[in-house]
């Protein structure tokens, strides 16, 4: 199979069409067989559920190419479960777990020649999502669905190494108590837009949020996990029912805890203490781990003592060591790497 030609390096994390993509419909209780098509575009009514009330869950999943030429993904597995328990939350039907692996697998299967090659630093991002489409007025589900997969291929998301990123204590909420906060819905991203924006404008890389009840204690950024290192080499990550469960975070303390030998610890995190952490990161598939330097509250500066230029040491071993399992440099648990060809 000939590889396209693109400049691996050099794409960024933008859109680019693939050949194929899949598509299954819901309708009268439900999902049909469902398969590829080469349409990139959807037609829908002006008052589908999805555009009205935002009734829509996604995922986000990569596949590599591996040392020995391998195409694989990555625990596609709990990206499954995790739609079917967003799709819940939002009563959408569940497209089950076994199908969207098999819908994971014939896309990128059909695009194959859009995995970047090892050693590119590139991946193939895959987006499986789901949405309602048939048209809903008064506020309720709806009752048709589209759940569809797309790829795309995305560079390397640290171009000339992972430099610590400064990121502020946001004065919004991502989240609610009881809220969504927990699945994976554009509509939490929709309400993370104007937070982000006002960030960046300030010079800030990213948000920190707080819990809402209280903001007193650390919960995650728009799209990824924190992990903090104790001085004594702790891994410790916040606790919370309104952080969304990101796969690399869980994938990073089992390496840490099974790996590298290290102390593991899910608890609430205060903002107050982030000032005693060693190192902390950002952790989730886009990045796998981006360091954080410096933390800025309303004008007090947190810096972490692994500073400005380079990861912190632990991070960096978990950081190695996770992309490592991903590459088939390093042996992975059982049921980590789907192979797909
Ligand atoms: C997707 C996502 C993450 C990261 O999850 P991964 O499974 O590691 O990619 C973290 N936070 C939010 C809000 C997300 O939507």
């Amino acid at each position: 199979m000939e590889k396209k030609q693109i400049d691996w390096a050099n794409i960024g994390f933008n859109y680019i069409q693939t050949d194929k993509r899949y598509v299954s419909n819901y309708k009268d209780g439900a999902w049909d067989e469902g398969g590829l098509t080469e349409d990139a575009n959807i037609v829908l009514n002006e008052c589908a559920g999805v555009l009205q009330y935002a009734q829509t869950v996604f995922e986000g999943l990569k596949a590599y190419t591996t040392e020995d030429g391998h195409i694989v993904t990555f625990r596609p597995d709990l990206n499954g479960e995790r739609m079917e328990n967003s799709a819940k939350y939002l009563e959408m039907p569940v497209f089950p777990k076994e199908r969207f692996l098999d819908a994971v697998v014939k896309t990128v299967e059909a695009n194959a020649a859009y995995v970047p090659p090892y050693g590119s630093g590139a991946t193939l991002y895959i987006r499986p999502y789901m949405f309602g489409s048939n048209p809903v007025i008064g506020v309720k589900p709806a009752d048709e669905f589209q759940f569809r997969v797309f790829t795309t291929p995305v560079g390397p998301y640290f171009k000339g190494g992972a430099k610590p990123i400064t990121i502020k204590v946001s004065d919004f909420d991502r989240a609610a108590p009881r809220g969504t906060g927990n699945i994976k819905a554009g509509l939490n991203y929709a309400m993370s837009l104007h937070a982000i924006v006002t960030a960046h404008e300030e010079g800030y890389a990213e948000n920190m949020y707080l819990d809402a009840a209280t903001r007193t204690k650390v919960e995650e950024t728009g799209g990824a996990n924190f992990i903090f290192i104790t001085k004594d080499n702790k891994v410790v990550t916040p606790k919370s029912d309104s952080i969304l469960p990101s796969i690399t975070r869980r994938s990073l303390l089992y390496v840490a805890k099974e790996y590298l030998g290290l102390e593991t610890e899910e608890r609430e995190v205060y903002l107050d203490e982030v000032k005693d952490f060693a190192e902390c990161g950002l952790c989730g598939t886009a990045a796998v781990v981006s360091p954080v330097g410096k933390i800025v509250d309303h004008g007090r500066e947190i810096c972490l003592p692994s500073g400005m230029d380079e990861m912190g040491p632990v991070t960096k071993k978990l950081y190695d060591t996770l992309t490592g399992i991903q590459m088939g440099k390093i042996e992975a648990p059982e049921g980590w790497i789907k192979v797909i060809k």
